[in-house]
Order: C-alpha cells, then structure tokens, then sequence
C-alpha cells in the first residue's frame, strides 16, 4: 500500500473500508455532512497533504484516480454533477489528505442508497 499516515482521519477510514466503492488505490465514501443530495468523497489510498501535491502520483495512477471520480458519479446515478477540491484552510480545506468531492443531484431518484459496493483488481 502506497504512503498511509497513522494521523489522518482519511488514512483510516481508507483502512477500516467503510466505504461504498473501492477499487485498488483509491475509495469512495459518503459525507458525513452532505452539501447536496448526492455527496461522495473520492480518497486516494496515498497520502498527500493537499492537491498541491498532486506531483507525487505517478501518471498512470493519477489518470486511474480520475477515471474512478468519473465511475463513481456514474454509478451513482448522476450525468451532471461538480467535481471539488479545497486546496488549504481559506479555500474549505479541513481535512489534510487529498481528496475529491463529488457533488450532485439525481432527479426522481435515490439511487445512491443503491450504489453496490464493488472491487475492481486493476
Ligand atoms: P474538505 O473540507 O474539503 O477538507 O472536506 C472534508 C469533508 O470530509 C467534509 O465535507 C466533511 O463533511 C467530510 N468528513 C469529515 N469526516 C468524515 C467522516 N468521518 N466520514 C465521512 N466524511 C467526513
Ligand atoms: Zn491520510
């Protein structure tokens, strides 16, 4: 397992697996303080402080990571949705290991309680 923090809220989160889908190197949870229906963080088993760092993913698993934000908002059931990231305190930051919001709406649908927990071996 890549760099893990024995401090970091999201390293053991990452660790205990309460998550709604994983695949190898990353996770997606729910919020636990929703700012829209749909609220899904997307946390990369690597920990990196912020997104200033983002320099120290190797390509190929930053271009993964990405792909997995978009998987999930499609599993989720969302087509229109934000994709966030607070970099530092003034700007929302409050927890200090990289992540992605994933923010939306599904219209006539609670399809997120549905979202199957799945693994996915690279
Ligand atoms: P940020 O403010 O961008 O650092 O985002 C941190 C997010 O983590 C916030 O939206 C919090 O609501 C969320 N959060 C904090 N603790 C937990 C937790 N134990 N489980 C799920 N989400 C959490
Ligand atoms: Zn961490």
């Amino acid at each position: 397992m890549p760099s893990q923090r024995d401090d970091c809220l999201f390293c053991s989160i990452v660790r205990e697996g309460n998550y709604v889908r994983q695949e190898k190197g990353f996770v997606a949870i729910k919020d636990i303080n929703p700012q829209a229906p749909v609220h899904l963080l997307v946390i990369p088993e690597r920990h990196v402080d912020t997104f200033r760092d983002i320099g120290e993913f190797p390509a190929r698993e930053m271009k993964r990571m990405l792909e997995f934000v978009a998987e999930t908002a499609r599993e989720a059931g969302l087509t229109d949705y934000k994709v966030q990231v607070n970099v530092g305190p003034s700007a929302g930051q409050t927890v200090f290991h990289l992540h992605w919001h994933i923010l939306g709406t599904i219209p006539h649908s609670d399809a997120i309680d549905h979202v199957q927990t799945a693994v996915v071996e690279l």
